[in-house]
This record gives C-alpha cells, sequence and structure tokens, in this order.
C-alpha cells in the first residue's frame, strides 16, 4: 500500500529545533507552527513542490518538511505532464503557470513526451523562504515495510539520503531506523527528529512496539489521510490510546487547543482501552 498522492495537512509544533533565523544567537523559546509531513512530485504526491509551498507560507505556517518518500529535493529530477499517477496533469500544470508565471517551469518535449523539471530544495529556498517568517526544513519519510506492513517515519534536519534499514521485525525495523537517524545526527552534529507515521496505517505498529524501542520518541497522532486510522476500529486503538499505553507516563504535547497545552498521562503500563476519539487537530507526541 502506498502512502497519500497529495499533500498532507498535518500540523506539528516543535518547539526544539533551533530555527536557522536565530541561528548563532541565544534561542528564544517559543512555538513554531509547521508541517513536517507533505509529499510533493518529488514521490507520490500530485502537485509541484511550489504549490506545497505557497500554501503552508500563505496560511501562517513557519516551516515545511518536504517529506517525500525515500528522496531528498536534490539534483536533476523531471516528471511526466499526464494525468497517470506520479505524473503532473495538465489542469494543474495551466493552474501553475496562471500562478506563477510562464518562467516559473521549466518544460521540455523528448519523443513526443512531455516533462516538468522539479525544483530542488536549494532553488525552493531561494524562491519562498523569508526570515522571520517561513522556512524549509530538509526532510524526508524513511519509508520501509516488514512484510506487507508501512513503516514509515519522517526525519529532519539533515540533508544526506537515510535510507530504509530493513529489519528481521517491525520492532526490529523501528530500532534500525532510530539508530540511523542518530548516527546522521552524530555525524553532522546537528539535531535530527526523527517519528514514527501514522501507526495504525496497515495496521503495521502496535503500541507495544513502540514501547519496546528505545529512543523511538515522537509519532504523528494524527494525519489528515483516510487510510491511517486515526481513531483505530472497533478492536483496535486509536493513536491517542497508542501514546498512552506506549508512553503511560510521559508528558507529550499536542497541538489542541491552541495556545499548546501540555499533557501528563498518568503512569503505570495499561493495555489500551477501548477506542477513544482523539480530539480534532493534529499534533506530534513527544516523550520528555
Ligand atoms: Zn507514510
Amino acid at each position: 500500500m502506498r502512502d497519500t498522492a497529495r499533500p498532507m495537512f498535518v500540523l506539528v509544533l516543535v518547539s526544539f529545533l533551533a530555527l536557522p533565523w536565530v541561528a548563532g544567537t541565544p534561542v528564544e523559546r517559543r512555538w513554531y507552527k509547521g508541517n513536517t509531513h507533505t509529499h510533493t512530485l518529488w514521490s507520490d504526491g500530485d502537485a509541484l513542490p511550489e504549490v506545497a509551498a505557497e500554501w503552508y507560507k500563505s496560511h501562517g505556517y513557519h516551516f515545511l518538511v518536504l517529506s517525500d518518500h525515500n528522496v531528498v529535493q536534490q539534483g536533476e529530477a523531471w516528471r511526466k505532464i499526464g494525468t497517470a499517477r506520479g505524473e503532473l496533469a495538465p489542469d494543474r500544470l495551466e493552474r501553475f503557470v496562471e500562478r506563477f508565471g510562464p518562467g516559473a517551469v521549466t518544460l521540455r518535449e523528448q519523443g513526443g513526451v512531455r516533462e516538468v523539471r522539479l525544483r530542488t530544495l536549494a532553488e525552493l529556498r531561494a524562491a519562498f523562504e523569508e526570515k522571520g517568517k517561513f522556512i524549509f526544513i530538509a526532510g524526508e519519510e524513511i519509508t520501509d515495510t516488514f512484510g506487507k506492513l508501512p513503516i514509515h517515519h519522517n526525519s529532519m534536519n539533515h540533508t544526506e539520503l537515510i535510507r530504509p534499514t530493513g529489519g528481521t521485525s517491525v520492532q526490529d525495523i523501528l530500532e534500525r531506523t532510530v539508530r540511523a537517524v542518530e548516527e546522521v545526527a552524530r555525524k553532522t552534529g546537528k539535531p535530527v527528529l526523527v517519528h514514527l507515521n501514522h501507526p495504525n496505517f496497515g495496521w503495521a505498529v502496535t503500541a507495544e512496539d513502540i514501547a519496546r524501542v528505545k529512543g523511538e520518541r515522537f509519532f504523528e497522532v494524527y494525519k489528515g489521510h483516510r487510510g491511517v486510522r486515526n481513531y483505530g476500529d472497533a478492536e483496535r486503538p486509536g493513536t491517542e490510546a497508542i501514546w498512552d499505553y506506549a508512553w503511560p507516563s510521559w508528558g507529550a504535547t499536542s497541538s489542541t487547543p491552541w495556545p499548546p497545552t501540555t499533557r501528563t498521562t498518568t503512569t503505570g503500563r495499561r493495555r489500551p482501552g477501548p477506542p477513544r476519539r482523539a480530539a480534532a487537530g493534529s499534533g506530534c507526541a513527544r516523550r520528555r
């Protein structure tokens, strides 16, 4: 099962990444609004990255991670103009040219096939970043599988591609992925955030899996894709119940309600209770 084909509107608030515009100065501790889970035509999204960037920037977001599957936005990449999956639909191209102008798009034709070039992250930064207002954080969705179970993590604040590690079990993949990210952080000397995505996508990752992996400190509590089962089902817990089970003694942050509140769950492990509806909104749970 593949992940979604369009930008995901997942709101995540993080306070611990020192954003570049404050680099080198005492870091002001405050909340920034951003999205750490977005897909574009760099993988299986259906829009050019400029479209996602403009949407988030114009809606008051401070940062955006283009978390395409197992790819970072570097080098030359082209996509066909067409209506198949992974192609840029002609009407979307038309709207893009109307919005950004013909000079904003690079097209070529080879053997009767029209293609569009994807802008790299460096080009996108030059076009959209604004000091104190909006930045990109480089990242990717590390997209792994165990059998048919999709195991996805988003990692950010690194430019080197982190490839899926594979593993002998779901827990092993969780463990190896976290260690791979820690290794990149160690090598680069920069903080790298990794969060497990949509544990109920494909019913791939259980609360027990998360609880047993040291360093699996964050996960996506809400995602706006119908296949991710934020609320569980009749037998299986939703993501908020997973959160309570996996990290019973940990505080966690949530973007709902605004302003952000700190939520401390009770201590002591327990089995996931009956599925409960998570509060509307979204967030990235965090172990303290
Ligand atoms: Zn995913």
